[in-house]
């Protein structure tokens, strides 16, 4: 989310003169983008400005601007810790910005915007172009939390669950069509949470994949209790939402899943990916996964091992609980950071080989590639499967934003290398 912010944080300034520049040391104004979500970010940001001071300190200082997660939660002490910062702003007051560096130019008085003014933001939002012009894009279609599981920051730093109104939603689908797009990922900490006028996810799928230059729709991230009978449906009827669900289950233990008030139990889960597995046996999950959640036995982490190897997810992500603060789960005592690094280990491992026995049953075969863009060497292209893995072939620019089939020859645990086969405008089916 914090990529589709920057560049609709990008979109924005343009309009008051602001231009992107590769090289570090021409700027005069650095934005930082944070996140929150788990520790050490905070300190990155206070060490990236320190580069930024030592970078200017015989030349003009640049305009310092920290926006995202970090500005929401830190606020006011930021500018009081690090006085070389200028502006704090954050994830909701976006569309404060051009004011705020106007403002901020010709006043030089230093303020932070944290005030959740979520639907004022998209408002501001749609009157501007989204300039995406990637193969893939991403689109923000809700933000914000009402969930309050115990170990999470999102519904203190994103605020309340928003959903963007439909059809501003399909105004901004079709500004990224008209730049090429071919590939939407809608965005939200809980995208399948979405419900404007009862307008639900499913029926803004159905509605995107209406586009014939759009060929594939993704969502993420999804919460279990939201995962309702008509998204599931829909992998019966749509013809381009993508065969991979990204539903993180965090922990294979019921215990853990009360203790983090997730609100869901494994068999709940498991109801949802049986019912998803009989509509479509190809379907695959990717979730995240927290170890080390205070109150995690060697018999929950057992569960959570077994419960990696039953599902056999891929394209995973695990993390150790990093306490938050503000949240009811940062006062928990710790459990021993050598057993979490031992037990984060073993399921990483396992979700290595979940991976890499996905990427070995594909070689040999041929799989639809939508390419993204030449490699470095402008030699070959790279493009992603349907379950979001990258794939690297022989190819030349003509085949980006292209739907190709690709013969696999060989493949690691984390890309697939194919063969394009000419000849051949036919998707696999
Ligand atoms: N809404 C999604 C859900 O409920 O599954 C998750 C969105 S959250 C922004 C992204 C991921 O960050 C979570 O799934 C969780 O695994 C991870 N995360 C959040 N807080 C964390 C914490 N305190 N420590 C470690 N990982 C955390
Ligand atoms: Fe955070 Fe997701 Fe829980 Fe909301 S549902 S509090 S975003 S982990």
């Amino acid at each position: 989310m914090n990529e589709y912010d920057s560049n609709r944080i990008y979109d924005s300034v343009k309009k008051i003169g602001f231009d992107k520049t590769e090289n570090y040391e021409d700027a005069n104004c650095y934005l930082l983008n944070t996140c929150h979500i788990r520790d050490k970010a905070k300190e990155k940001i206070y060490h990236e400005i320190g580069r930024v001071k030592k970078t200017f300190r015989l030349k003009r200082k640049p305009l310092v601007i920290v926006a995202g997660c970090v500005a929401q939660a830190e606020n006011q002490e930021m500018l009081k810790r690090e006085p070389y910062i200028d502006l704090v702003i954050g994830p909701q007051s976006y569309h404060k910005i051009n004011n705020t560096i106007l403002n901020y130019i010709e006043e030089k008085k230093k303020i932070e915007e944290t005030e959740f003014d979520t639907i004022s933001k998209f408002e501001y939002l749609s009157k501007i172009k989204n300039n995406s012009k990637k193969i893939s894009s991403f689109l923000t279609i809700q933000e914000g939390c009402d969930k309050f599981c115990h170990f999470c920051v999102v519904p203190y730093t994103r605020g309340p669950e928003y959903s963007r109104p439909f059809n501003q939603i399909i105004d901004e689908v079709k500004y990224l069509v008209a730049n090429g797009v071919k590939e939407i990922i809608l965005l939200g900490q809980n995208v399948n949470a979405y419900n404007n006028e009862n307008y639900r996810l499913s029926d803004l799928i159905l509605e995107i994949e209406k586009y014939p230059e759009i060929e594939r729709v993704r969502y993420t991230t999804s919460h279990p209790k939201d995962m309702t009978d008509d998204l599931i449906e829909i992998y019966k009827y749509s013809k381009k939402i993508m065969p991979l669900v990204h539903l993180p289950v965090q922990s294979g233990s019921n215990k853990i899943l009360d203790l983090m008030n997730r609100k869901h139990t494994i068999n709940e889960y498991l109801e949802i990916f049986y019912k998803l597995k009989e509509i479509n046996s190809k379907i695959e999950f990717s979730s995240d996964f927290i170890i080390g959640y205070p109150g995690e036995e060697e018999k929950d982490f057992e569960s959570t091992y077994q419960f990696i190897k039953k599902i056999k997810f891929i394209n995973s992500y695990s993390f150790i609980f990093s306490p938050r603060p503000g949240t009811i789960a940062a006062d928990l005592k710790l459990i021993e950071k050598k057993i979490s690094m031992e037990r984060l280990e073993k399921i990483q491992n396992q979700l290595f080989k979940n991976q890499i026995n996905m990427n070995k049953s594909l070689e040999n075969t041929t799989i639809n590639v939508l390419g993204e863009n030449l490699t470095k060497d402008k030699k070959q292209v790279f493009g992603r499967s349907e379950y979001m893995t990258p794939v690297i072939f022989d190819g030349k620019e003509e085949n980006i934003g292209k739907i190709l089939p690709v013969k696999i020859i060989k493949s690691n645990r984390s890309t697939l290398f194919g063969k394009l086969i000419i000849n051949s405008n036919k998707k696999v089916a």
